[in-house]
């Protein structure tokens, strides 16, 4: 049957290696770092071979077909010496697609991927659907296609999985914004960027959709390079030329397959950003089939998803917000612009290169304070300070939520959405937000 060898053992690695053996395969895994226990115990169970803490060669470059996980960058060492032998090297999602003919919904974007992803799960699950939740949250699609399969996946797929995807088609390609981020993984240059997360619509056919933010000039300008024969599905926040869902009047509306519409206000999900991931959601469950009261009901109880925009409690009239996942400016951007009351914005943390100019206005009508939040806060200091704005300077998050304890007045909002990875002061994002909930909640 042949060699696979797979590099990294994490989620879609660990799950990858099952389905391959199950396939027949003679699989090898190999991991620079330490494996999870839960991931040596599945290996194990299943007969695989397994390293950790280092790649042998001999034992790598003799593969048929690498699967790379998405966290290992293409100038690794190990990457290089694959390429330069002619190793094909594919994704955990472009293998699993191998083998498996059910419904594929991908969405992929610089921001909104988990929202949208987990929302339209919870629609189709709450519509009785056979559904799977993959790609970068829940269980790798590889792992259920192997032992627990579903007619349905939705799944949320990074621009590191689309690198590695070839042959794999979306029956629903969601594509909802495409703004710089991990530039660093494309030599720095934005237009690999952005050919990776077109590849989201390639190998579609007529029968498949393919729905978009219609107002993003980057989209816009990419769609005229390609020959796309997929039903194209465009949405906007308000109507415009072309766009088949959008709002109208404080009505939520989209035009196929049947005209449906539902009340703006009942939509669970608040802030401009989260009504393009509403309006993608529903189009993905209208021409999937859904029916409308079904769609109603999910669009209006979803409870939202940990770290984006999430309402913590409410401290002597001031409501604190963890949107701890906000690690790019434009994310940021959407959650101030969704801020009903003046706002103390906590901001800063690992910067990958920001440009503040994007939420400098959006920041002088919104906030009424600025704590930062990070190891170094001086490019935070030169760009903000001087803006009449009271400022504070802090460097962990018991003195931050201190910070604004002390700032904050009845009425207004503190919240948190830094533009900044974590990895400074804490040791993810999940990491910052608990530690946010709890220093909060003890208030
Ligand atoms: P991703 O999985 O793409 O990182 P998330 O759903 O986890 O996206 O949201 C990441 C951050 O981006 C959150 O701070 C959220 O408030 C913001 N966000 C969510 N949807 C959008 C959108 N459509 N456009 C811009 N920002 C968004």
């Amino acid at each position: 049957m042949g060699r696979i060898v797979i590099l990294g053992a994490g989620e879609s690695g660990a799950g990858a290696a099952v389905l391959a053996k199950k396939e027949g395969f003679d699989v090898f895994v190999s991991d620079m770092s330490m494996i999870k226990d839960k991931y040596k115990e599945l290996l194990d169970s299943h007969g695989i071979e397994w390293e950790e803490k280092g790649h042998t060669e001999e034992k790598i470059l003799n593969a048929d077909e690498i699967i790379k996980s998405p966290g290992i960058p293409d100038n690794a060492p190990i990457i290089k010496k694959c390429v330069a032998k002619g190793i094909g090297i594919i994704s955990e999602i472009e293998f699993a697609g191998r083998y498996t003919t059910s419904k594929m919904i991908c969405i992929t974007g610089s921001n909104g991927k988990t929202t949208t992803t987990s929302l339209i799960y919870h629609i189709f699950k709450n519509a009785g659907y056979n559904v799977g939740l993959a790609g970068n949250i829940g269980k790798s699609l590889a792992l259920q296609v192997a032992e627990d399969p579903h007619e349905y996946y939705i799944i949320e797929i990074s621009s590191f999985q689309l690198d590695n995807m070839y042959n794999f088609r979306a029956n629903i390609a969601i594509l909802l914004n495409i703004t710089p981020d991990h530039l660093d993984r494309y030599d720095n240059c934005m237009q690999n960027y952005v050919d990776s997360k077109m590849r989201i619509i390639q190998n579609q056919t007529k029968d498949d959709t393919f729905i978009y933010w219609n107002d993003d000039p980057i989209i816009k300008r990419e769609l005229k390079k390609y020959n796309i024969k997929s039903v194209q599905c465009p949405f906007s926040d308000l109507k415009e030329k072309g766009s088949i869902a959008y709002i109208e009047e404080g009505e939520y509306k989209i035009e196929v397959p049947t005209p449906f519409n539902m009340e703006q206000e009942a939509l669970s999900l608040t802030g401009k950003h989260n009504i393009y991931n509403s309006l993608a959601a529903g189009i993905a469950s209208r021409v999937s089939g859904i029916k409308k009261e079904d769609i109603r009901k999910s669009l209006s109880d979803f409870p939202g998803v940990e770290h984006r925009l999430e309402k913590v409690t409410t401290v002597r009239g001031v409501q604190y917000i963890n949107d701890s996942k906000a690690t790019n400016v434009d994310a940021c951007w959407y959650a101030l612009e969704s801020m009903k009351t003046p706002t103390i914005l906590i901001i800063g943390g690992k910067d990958k290169g920001n440009d503040y100019n994007a939420i400098k206005e959006l920041v002088k009508k919104k906030c009424c304070g600025l704590v930062y939040l990070g190891a170094d806060n001086a490019k935070l200091h030169n760009f903000f300070d001087g803006m009449g704005i009271p400022v504070r300077d802090t460097h962990s998050m018991k003195e931050c939520v201190e910070a604004c304890y002390e700032m904050a007045k009845p009425g207004e909002t503190v919240l948190l959405s830094p533009c900044c990875a974590s990895f400074d002061l804490f040791k993810n994002m999940e990491d910052r937000g608990e530690q946010f909930k709890t220093l909060v909640r003890n208030l």
